[in-house]
């Protein structure tokens, strides 16, 4: 019985992971013409003072509304990029699309971060710095208004090669931050190795605060070794007045969240910059500890 149940599992499984293999090859495929044909368009988020409300950045998220599969969301289609290698066109692309948004709001007099997500295999292509330096010379974007989320998981690999990276990036002066923090491989050492200027919390320890005191404790210990690194601290997918207080509270710098806004369309952007206003923007502060 068990044989025969087991046989039957491992066709099921066969003919499901075929199933999933011909979607994730019709979405690589359809990725590969949307970039040709311009159908993916970056959307923002604004990411603002705790205490003040007011805007220090914008975090760039990508969007893709296909003909024949809909509005695509990021989680259905960047994994499935990232597997295949398209990520590298797809990335590079993000990267100039919102570098060319950081200029003309620098034009505009909206002088404000722009955050880019960096997926593991961007950047670790061979020309990543390189290409990231040539977008930003041919632009009037200044390189620290530039700001990478990379994950945990780009910082465990290539120990050597990454921390020859990072530093090819700080020369250059873009910022760098770590996404999705203390859901990766946290390792604490890399922040004393790497120069890291910002933490980003994830949404999963913000949501339940804060009634839920595990969730409220690693945020808060987050928030405190952010401080004592000299880091700044934002939390991501704060939704409420009272996540916003406990946060404020905790000593946290920034949020972005529903809070203040989704991610919106360029124009719709702008309308936020005017009813929130502009903070300063706040240079990294001495790293305590380097390599
Ligand atoms: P992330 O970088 O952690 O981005 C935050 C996600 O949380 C975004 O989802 C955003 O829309 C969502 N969010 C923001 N505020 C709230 C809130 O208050 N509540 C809730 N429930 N959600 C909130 P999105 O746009 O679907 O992106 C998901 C993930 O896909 C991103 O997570 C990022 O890892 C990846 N991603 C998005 N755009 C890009 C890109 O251009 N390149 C790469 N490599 N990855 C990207
Ligand atoms: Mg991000
Ligand atoms: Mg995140
Ligand atoms: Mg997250």
């Amino acid at each position: 019985h068990i044989k025969e149940r087991g046989r039957g599992d491992f066709r099921f499984y066969q003919t499901q992971m075929n199933v999933d293999l011909l979607a994730r090859m019709k979405i690589d495929h359809a990725m590969r013409e949307a970039l040709v044909d311009q159908r993916f368009r970056l959307v923002y988020q604004p990411q603002v003072d705790l205490r003040t409300g007011r805007l220090i950045g914008a975090e760039a998220l990508i969007r893709w509304s296909d003909e024949v599969l809909g509005e695509m969301l990021p989680a259905q289609f960047i994994p499935i990029a990232e597997e295949t290698g398209f990520i590298v066109s797809l990335g590079a692309w993000v990267l100039r699309e919102a570098i060319r948004q950081g200029e003309i709001w620098q034009a505009e007099g909206i002088d404000i971060m722009m955050s880019v997500n960096v997926s593991a295999v961007q950047f670790h292509q061979a020309n990543f710095v390189d290409s990231l330096a040539k977008s930003l010379s041919s632009s009037g974007l200044p390189p620290n208004r530039l700001e990478l989320e990379l994950t945990e998981s780009i910082l465990i690999q290539n120990v050597e090669e990454t921390q020859l990276r990072l530093d090819a990036l700080v020369d250059l002066g873009v910022r760098l931050a770590i996404d999705d923090f203390g859901t990766g491989y946290s390792s604490l050492a890399y922040l004393k190795r790497f120069p890291i200027h910002k933490l980003k919390i994830d949404r999963s320890f913000v949501q339940d605060i804060p009634d839920d005191e595990s969730d409220a404790a690693i945020a808060t210990a987050v928030i405190n070794l952010a401080r004592s690194l000299n880091l700044r601290a934002i939390a991501e997918g704060v939704e409420n007045e009272t996540q916003r207080r406990f946060l404020l509270d905790a000593g946290c710098d920034e949020y972005q969240g529903y809070l203040c806004s989704p991610p919106v369309e360029p124009a719709d952007f702008v309308v936020l910059v005017s009813k929130l206003g502009l903070s300063e923007i706040f240079e990294p502060r001495q790293q305590v500890a380097t390599h």
